[in-house]
């Protein structure tokens, strides 16, 4: 849709360090010189994010998530500028389980958009409705004020918007193709003044229903969880387009 596809991993709170460099030896002999169907991301837990680089540059990282402030006495947080010195170039920012499970909301979310944007890191930023939202036919609406997140957010910088509907992620249950498209023109739309927008689809996705959704989901790619954990499998639904 606008240019390279990109395919993140989003591997949670999974994988150790050994489990990273085992993964990140399988997906580097399955994608040999390069992988040219788009670009790769792997975001693993902070700890194994060395573990999981690869120094031929064949896929970049993300961070799962980053701290609203830059520095400073806050116990337990990881900074945009640590993030981008391990050697991220993405990160993740409201996920729905960082939604739901710690509270995260609208104006903190901006405010981790900003503390990204000062370090250089290009965010991947997550929206979605939930089942109940769906069910009242307010998606649309849901969407419209997550986006509010990305006011401030500068125009001219390349943003990553993921359309994770809450009832898809890790239910096997993921949305249509047609699902998708509605989502990403309505977002398409929210967003038309920037300059370099990337959307793309997280919900169960697997190497059954990539290629559907990449070719009728109105998507630039995808973000993806529990089939990411394996290598072969995240490398099929990358190479599925
Ligand atoms: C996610 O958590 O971002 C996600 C898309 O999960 P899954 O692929 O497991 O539904």
């Amino acid at each position: 849709m606008n240019g390279v596809n990109l395919f993140v991993a989003n591997w949670k709170m999974n994988m150790t360090r050994a489990q990273a460099r085992a993964y990140a030896e399988d997906l580097g002999s399955r994608i040999g010189d390069g992988f040219d169907a788009g670009e790769l991301v792997l975001a693993p837990a902070f700890t194994a994010l060395e573990a999981a680089r690869d120094p031929r540059g064949r896929w970049a990282l993300a961070a799962q998530n980053l701290s609203d402030h830059a520095a400073g006495a806050f116990t337990g947080e990881v900074s945009a500028t640590m993030i981008a010195e391990a050697g991220c170039r993405y990160v993740i920012v409201g996920h729905s389980e960082r939604r739901t499970l710690f509270g995260e909301d609208g104006p903190l979310l901006a405010r981790k958009l900003a503390r990204a944007r000062e370090a250089g890191l290009v965010p991947i930023y997550c929206v979605g409705e939930s089942q109940r939202e769906r069910a009242a036919g307010s998606t649309a609406a849901t969407l419209a004020r997550q986006a509010e997140a990305l006011a401030d957010d500068p125009e001219d910088r390349p943003l990553v918007v993921a359309y994770e509907p809450v009832w898809a992620i890790g239910t096997g249950l993921a949305a249509t193709p047609a699902d998708s498209a509605a989502a990403a023109t309505g977002l398409r739309k929210i967003l038309a003044s920037r300059r370099d927008l990337r959307v793309l689809y997280g919900g169960s996705v697997n190497p059954g229903n990539a290629r559907q959704l990449l070719q009728g989901g109105g998507v630039d790619g995808f973000l993806v969880g529990g089939a990411s954990l394996e290598a072969a499998t995240f490398a099929a639904i990358a190479g599925a387009g």
